[in-house]
């Protein structure tokens, strides 16, 4: 069996905001270089009136392929962000 082929499992991340500036998030494939920026969603997700977002986002790293090819990695990031804000 291809090991490539099994999905990384869910992950969560529950963010606070000192942590604001971490919304960039590694590939799951040890093998990709590839990065999720979820920053630009983030920010939507806050100014909207409901606080949430939904979607999904292709990775766009690349990953060894056969005989020292790349091939696009393709990995599909399915995020639902709820933001919860502070009352002040
Ligand atoms: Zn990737």
């Amino acid at each position: 069996m291809d090991a490539s082929s099994i999905s990384p499992a869910s992950q969560v991340h529950t963010l606070y905001p000192p942590a604001r500036a971490f919304f960039t998030y590694q590939c799951p494939h040890s093998d990709c270089g590839g990065e999720f920026d979820l920053a630009d969603i983030i920010r939507i997700a806050v100014s909207d009136e409901t606080h949430e977002a939904r979607g999904s986002l292709l990775c766009t790293g690349a990953r060894p392929g056969e005989k020292g090819s790349k091939r696009a990695c393709e990995l599909r990031l399915v995020y639902a962000i709820s933001a919860h804000l502070g009352g002040r």
